[in-house]
């Protein structure tokens, strides 16, 4: 069977700048960025990408599905 690596995404045009995925995020990656988006949101972003533990807990929690952890085929 093919080995798979978890890889956190952000779909930053979805993100509606709530602060629900930061206040979960057990290990504070995440924080509302200074960009905006297509949307006129400040979109989050992972401040300390080297911390996340894949959890998937802010997946879980974000309205508006913006952001997750996701599985992709590990390269040979
Ligand atoms: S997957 Fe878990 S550790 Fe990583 S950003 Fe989301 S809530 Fe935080
Ligand atoms: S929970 Fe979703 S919509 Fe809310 S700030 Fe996080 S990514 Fe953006």
């Amino acid at each position: 069977m093919a080995a798979k690596n978890k890889v956190h995404v952000i779909e930053s045009r979805r993100c509606k700048s709530c602060g629900v995925c930061v206040a979960v995020c057990p290990k504070k990656v995440l924080e509302i960025g200074s960009e905006l988006n297509e949307q006129g949101y400040n979109y989050v972003v992972q401040a300390r990408p080297e911390d996340c533990i894949k959890c998937n807990l802010c997946g879980v929690v974000c309205p508006d599905i913006a952001l997750g952890v996701v599985e992709v085929q590990a390269s040979a």
